[in-house]
């Protein structure tokens, strides 16, 4: 067996790759390994989006200009699944860079950095003496994050359920040809089936990702076969980009309050159920929790998860509270044609729900009201 590492981290997505980050910039000296059962670069299905506040997160981490070579999207165009529709400037930029350019950058950020970097699926964890992790019979660890992705082999060893279907959306990606010059990030929500949206996420390069998700559940209401539901729907919204390079999987969707681990073992990204229920953004969630878990492993005096939670909680509790009360409402689809129908009035409602969908935004009362008072009016008008 190695010696003890001082942390070693489970998937080299962004949750992976910003625990790694994190821990070696605080702790130079820190002994950090980066286990993935994947070579990098890899693909993930994923709508390649990376919000404003996914690049604040980059700063922190210190590579702030890992994808400044990306063009920034500015435009956003989102149409309800009753039709209003809104189009607008967002506050900050968002970017479209391809998960197999995003996250192979990440892990050599983090090499470069001091992480030693292997190729490893992990299959088995056991606790040793309280105060150490043995990672499949041969690896020891003071701290383990677990950032290995939706299925993470790691939460089902250390007994943490995977999230119920009903907070279990499925989602397909593709790459479309469209002019070089499209700069807009466009959204097409679908009544049938609703929650259910279509996207088309320029890069800049001549090329969009394009998509579509539902929730879980409701895929099996229809009776029939996945792939047909999912790539049928994206080429009924989208039927001017047909896509190649279709792969699907499915997203964790926050419950509302996540469970961040149990002993020396921290879940972070989707491997503690952290995607926005509302639009399915993971990114952002993965690199913040990643972060707080890097940091708790080589700054806590003793356990780290009692200060990965109590981190956790401080950065995105509300937040998460927030979207779980909104991802409730929005099961109406009279709700988010009311939402949209005001961001298309109020620009100050447009940044929020940006705000609330991509990053760490909470609603503040007097809105909430006039959304409701919009959905109310909308009902009304009508019956
Ligand atoms: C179709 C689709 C579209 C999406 N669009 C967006 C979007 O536009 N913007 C956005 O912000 N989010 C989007 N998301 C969500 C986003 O992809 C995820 O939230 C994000 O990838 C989570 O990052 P992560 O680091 O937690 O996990 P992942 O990126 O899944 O990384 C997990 C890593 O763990 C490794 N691994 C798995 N098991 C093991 C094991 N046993 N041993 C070792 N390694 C292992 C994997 O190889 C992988 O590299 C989308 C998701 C889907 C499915």
């Amino acid at each position: 067996m190695d010696d003890v590492w001082d942390l070693v981290i489970v998937g080299g997505g962004p949750a992976g790759s910003a625990a790694a980050l994190r821990a070696k910039q605080l702790r130079p000296a820190a002994r950090v390994l980066l286990l993935d059962r994947a070579d990098f670069p890899r693909d993930k299905a994923c709508g390649d989006g990376v919000a404003a506040h996914g690049r604040d997160e980059l700063a922190l981490l210190g590579v702030p200009d890992l994808i400044a070579d990306y063009r920034p999207t500015r435009r956003l165009e989102v149409v309800s699944p009753g039709g209003a529709r809104v189009r607008a400037t967002v506050a900050r930029p968002n970017h479209v860079v391809p998960r197999t350019v995003f996250d192979a950058r990440l892990v050599d950020a983090a090499r470069a950095r001091g992480v030693e970097v292997r190729r490893h699926r992990v299959r088995a964890l056991t606790a040793h003496g309280g105060h150490v992790v043995v990672v499949d019979g041969d690896v020891a660890a003071r701290a383990v994050v677990a950032a290995d992705g939706a299925n993470s082999t790691v939460r089902r060893l250390i007994g943490i359920p995977a999230s119920p279907a009903g907070h279990t959306a499925i989602a397909v990606r593709g790459y479309a040809d469209v002019p070089a010059d499209d700069d807009v990030q466009f959204i097409a929500m679908q009544k049938d089936g609703w929650p259910a949206y279509a996207w088309s996420f320029p890069i800049g390069d001549g090329t969009a990702n394009v998509g579509f998700g539902m929730l879980l559940p409701r895929l099996h209401a229809t009776g029939l076969p996945g792939r047909e539901v999912l790539h049928g729907r994206l080429a009924e919204l989208l039927p001017h980009l047909p896509a190649r390079d279709l792969r699907a999987h499915h997203l964790p969707l926050s419950p509302g309050r996540p469970r961040p681990g149990a002993g020396r073992v921290m879940l972070a990204g989707d491997a503690a159920g952290l995607v926005n229920p509302l639009t399915g953004e993971g990114i952002y969630y993965a690199l913040v929790s990643g972060r707080l878990a890097g940091e708790a492993a080589v700054q806590a005096a003793g356990d780290p998860l009692p200060a990965y939670r109590h981190a956790l909680r401080k950065a995105l509790g509300r937040h998460l509270r927030t979207t779980d009360v909104l991802a409730r409402a929005a099961q109406s689809p009279g709700f988010i044609d009311a939402a949209i129908g005001t961001a298309g009035r109020r620009q100050e409602v447009f940044d929020l729900l940006v705000d609330v969908g991509l990053g760490a935004g909470t609603v503040p009362l007097r809105l909430g009201w006039a959304v409701l008072g919009r959905w109310i009016l909308n009902g009304v008008r009508r019956g």
